[in-house]
């Protein structure tokens, strides 16, 4: 019978990544505990309905990329496609929002897409999301969360933050239909996608990959032009945040984010390291969301970092710490010294409840224990032996370093692991 294998594009995260994977949730948790922001954690199941009412019917996730099905009793449900919008279901649901809320989430997100490198069709995402405040020092304060974020990980030379604003809704339903005029009048010139685009989203056009297409916009109507006075105040208000805070950043006037729910300022933190996947985190306002998902009006504005792709970035440059291994490893030969290392090791335990002790298992020569001593990395062997035990001694190995062997009574053992630990 052939092996079952998982599917395609969704992937097992194997103990040597996991460090890799704790290390960096870790790092960005505690960046978010300091700036106040508090978990969350929602269904990765969601009505179908959420998704396609608040992303857009429209976007390439609602239209080709989201898993939907319909449960044994006909209602259609999807694996989630990002974060926000159950984000905003649940605060609204639990009524999170009647002061202003700082939330954060993480974990499995669900695409139908093509898999390649930075793009999975089961990716994980840390996201964000800041409720009740609807001025630009709420945008920046999640864009200098990000920039410490990249700091700590030593990654911030190689992300750069592009920002923009895509004006209120009105202003954009102004500029869509200027848009539209321009580039219907070269129709035959667009990329197949943008023609289709043409009608249902035109504005994401302005981020065609097609470089015909990238052309062609540079002739058409620009959407600061069409900006509401509040939008474009926010956004210069939003600048002198940034630039106060000495976080640099570009203005990418076609920048526009796939996703309906968005207005005022988006951004995304964008790297080169890592080739076509190269967004790492991206965001933006969303004022309607609350309000158009049956909750009371109430401001937002958010991130999501894709966690594979920062991970790929790290380990391209080579930052991540060192694995974690044991600080020590325990050795026993012979029933009666099996016995006693055993009880010792667990009263170590209660004494070090954090020192990481990997006991050998299933017997051996010494020998052959010793090897797999050496191989875990631990900084000292335990051992007991027949000697040993007759005396109630214990034997310290040091394995790295030049530390000499020494046999000590057992009631000294605490004591010395403590010296040697400091
Ligand atoms: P892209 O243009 O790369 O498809 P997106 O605009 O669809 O990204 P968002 O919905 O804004 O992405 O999600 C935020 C972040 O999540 C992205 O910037 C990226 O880092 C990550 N991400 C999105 N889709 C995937 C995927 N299929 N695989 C891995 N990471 C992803
Ligand atoms: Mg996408």
């Amino acid at each position: 019978m052939s092996a079952l294998r998982s599917i395609r594009g969704m992937n097992d995260v194997l103990p040597d990544d996991s460090h890799r994977w704790q290390y960096l949730e870790a790092v960005v948790v505690s960046v978010l505990d300091s700036y106040g922001y508090s978990e969350i954690r929602m269904p990765l199941v969601e009505p179908t309905a959420l998704f396609s009412r608040s992303i857009g019917e429209v976007t390439d996730i609602v239209e080709k990329e989201m898993y939907s099905f319909e449960d044994r009793n006909g209602d259609s449900l999807s694996l989630r496609p990002e974060g926000t919008a159950g984000c905003v279901r649940a605060a609204i649901q639990h009524n999170l929002l009647a002061t202003p809320a700082r939330l954060w989430y993480r974990g499995p997100m669900f695409r139908y897409e093509r898999p390649q490198k930075g793009r999975q069709r089961q990716f994980h995402q840390i996201g964000a999301e800041l409720f009740g405040y609807a001025g630009p020092d709420a945008d920046a304060e999640l864009i200098f969360l990000l920039a410490r974020l990249w700091r700590r990980l030593g990654l911030q030379n190689v992300v750069r933050l592009e920002i923009n604003s895509i004006g209120s809704l009105d202003a954009r339903a102004a500029y869509r239909s200027a848009l539209v005029n321009y580039l219907s009048a070269h129709h035959d010139e667009l990329d197949e996608d943008s023609q289709r685009r043409l009608q249902s989203n035109p504005l994401r056009i302005l981020d065609s990959k097609n470089a015909q297409t990238q052309g062609l916009l540079d002739g058409a109507p620009a959407l600061q032009e069409y900006l509401d006075d509040e939008s474009r105040e926010d956004f210069v208000r939003l600048c002198a945040y940034l630039d106060a805070a000495g976080v640099a950043y570009t203005v990418n006037p076609r920048l526009v984010r796939g996703l309906d729910y968005y207005n005022k300022t988006v951004f995304e933190w964008v790297t080169d390291e890592l080739g076509a996947q190269g967004t790492v985190c991206a965001g933006g306002r969303y004022d309607g969301l609350v309000a158009q998902l049956g909750g009371k009006a109430t401001p937002g504005v958010g991130f999501a970092m894709g966690v594979e792709r920062l991970l790929l970035l790290i380990e391209a440059l080579d930052l991540f710490p060192a694995e974690p291994v044991p600080s020590m490893y325990v050795m026993a030969m012979g029933d009666a010294a099996e016995q006693r290392a055993t009880a010792c090791v667990e009263k170590l335990r209660d004494t070090f409840p954090d020192l990481g002790i990997t006991r050998h298992l299933g017997g051996g020569s010494f020998k052959s224990q010793m090897k797999k001593a050496d191989r875990s990395g631990a900084q000292l062997a335990l051992l007991w032996g027949e000697d040993e035990v007759a005396a109630g001694e214990v034997t310290i190995k040091p394995l790295r370093g030049d530390g000499e062997q020494q046999r000590l009574p057992e009631e000294q053992l605490s004591e010395r692991v403590q010296a040697l630990l400091e």
